[in-house]
């Protein structure tokens, strides 16, 4: 982000708060209050190691827990990019999920918009778990968070290794991780520091 500090840094400063507002970071991320403690846990883990991979501790945004979401129930669909981004937590009944659904042209785990809004949805991930798909929910939830926070911290599509994380599909029994061909194509898009790497804790046999 060096192109936007020098921006920044050259224009006055009510154009520089107008940048801010509309291209920043949020301040914080409300995590709605349906997350169960492992859930929050999770998150917050994954956002650690997308952190740790790019070594960039500009991604450590403040979570703000107890985020109500009964008096905004599909708030998400016209969240607003700004001060605050929104981690949702919905089951395929919400009024949203079909709206989210037709845009994404299929049923779904996760979703995310750039430092805006994160969904979980719950009873799919739920239904990958009896599939066997994952192993169990904690493991469910946490490569679907760490794949969404891709999304939300600026990765743009999916990558065809089904080693990635940013895969764009799930493959039964393969681990994934923010391997370096994740990496590389991350930092091309966003700032990472010096001592960026894989975190893969398993070896990929080719
Ligand atoms: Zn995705």
């Amino acid at each position: 982000m060096s192109g936007l500090t020098k921006i920044v840094n050259s224009v006055p400063i009510v154009s520089a708060l107008a940048i801010t507002a509309c291209q920043g970071r949020p301040d914080k991320i409300l995590v709605d209050y349906k997350c169960s403690p492992l859930e929050i846990n999770l998150i917050t883990k994954a956002m650690d190691e997308w952190s740790e991979a790019t070594d960039s501790s500009e991604l450590d945004i403040p979570f703000s827990l107890g985020f109500n979401s009964d008096e905004d129930p599909y708030g998400f669909l016209t969240w607003e990019r700004g001060s605050e981004a929104v981690i949702y937590k919905i089951e395929t009944t919400n009024p949203g999920y079909p709206v989210l659904k037709e845009r994404a042209g299929a049923d779904f785990l996760g979703s995310s918009k750039e430092f805006t809004y994160m969904v979980f949805v719950e009873d799919n991930i739920q239904g990958y778990v009896e599939n066997e798909v994952f192993k169990n929910y904690e493991e469910a939830f946490y490569g679907i968070a760490l794949h969404e926070f891709g999304h939300f911290l600026g990765f743009e599509g999916h990558l065809s290794s089904p080693h990635s994380i940013m895969a764009g599909q799930i493959y039964a029994g393969v681990e994934t991780c923010i391997d370096e061909e994740t990496l590389e194509y991350y930092c091309d898009l966003q700032e990472c520091g010096p001592n960026k790497h894989p975190t893969c804790k398993y070896n990929i046999e080719e």
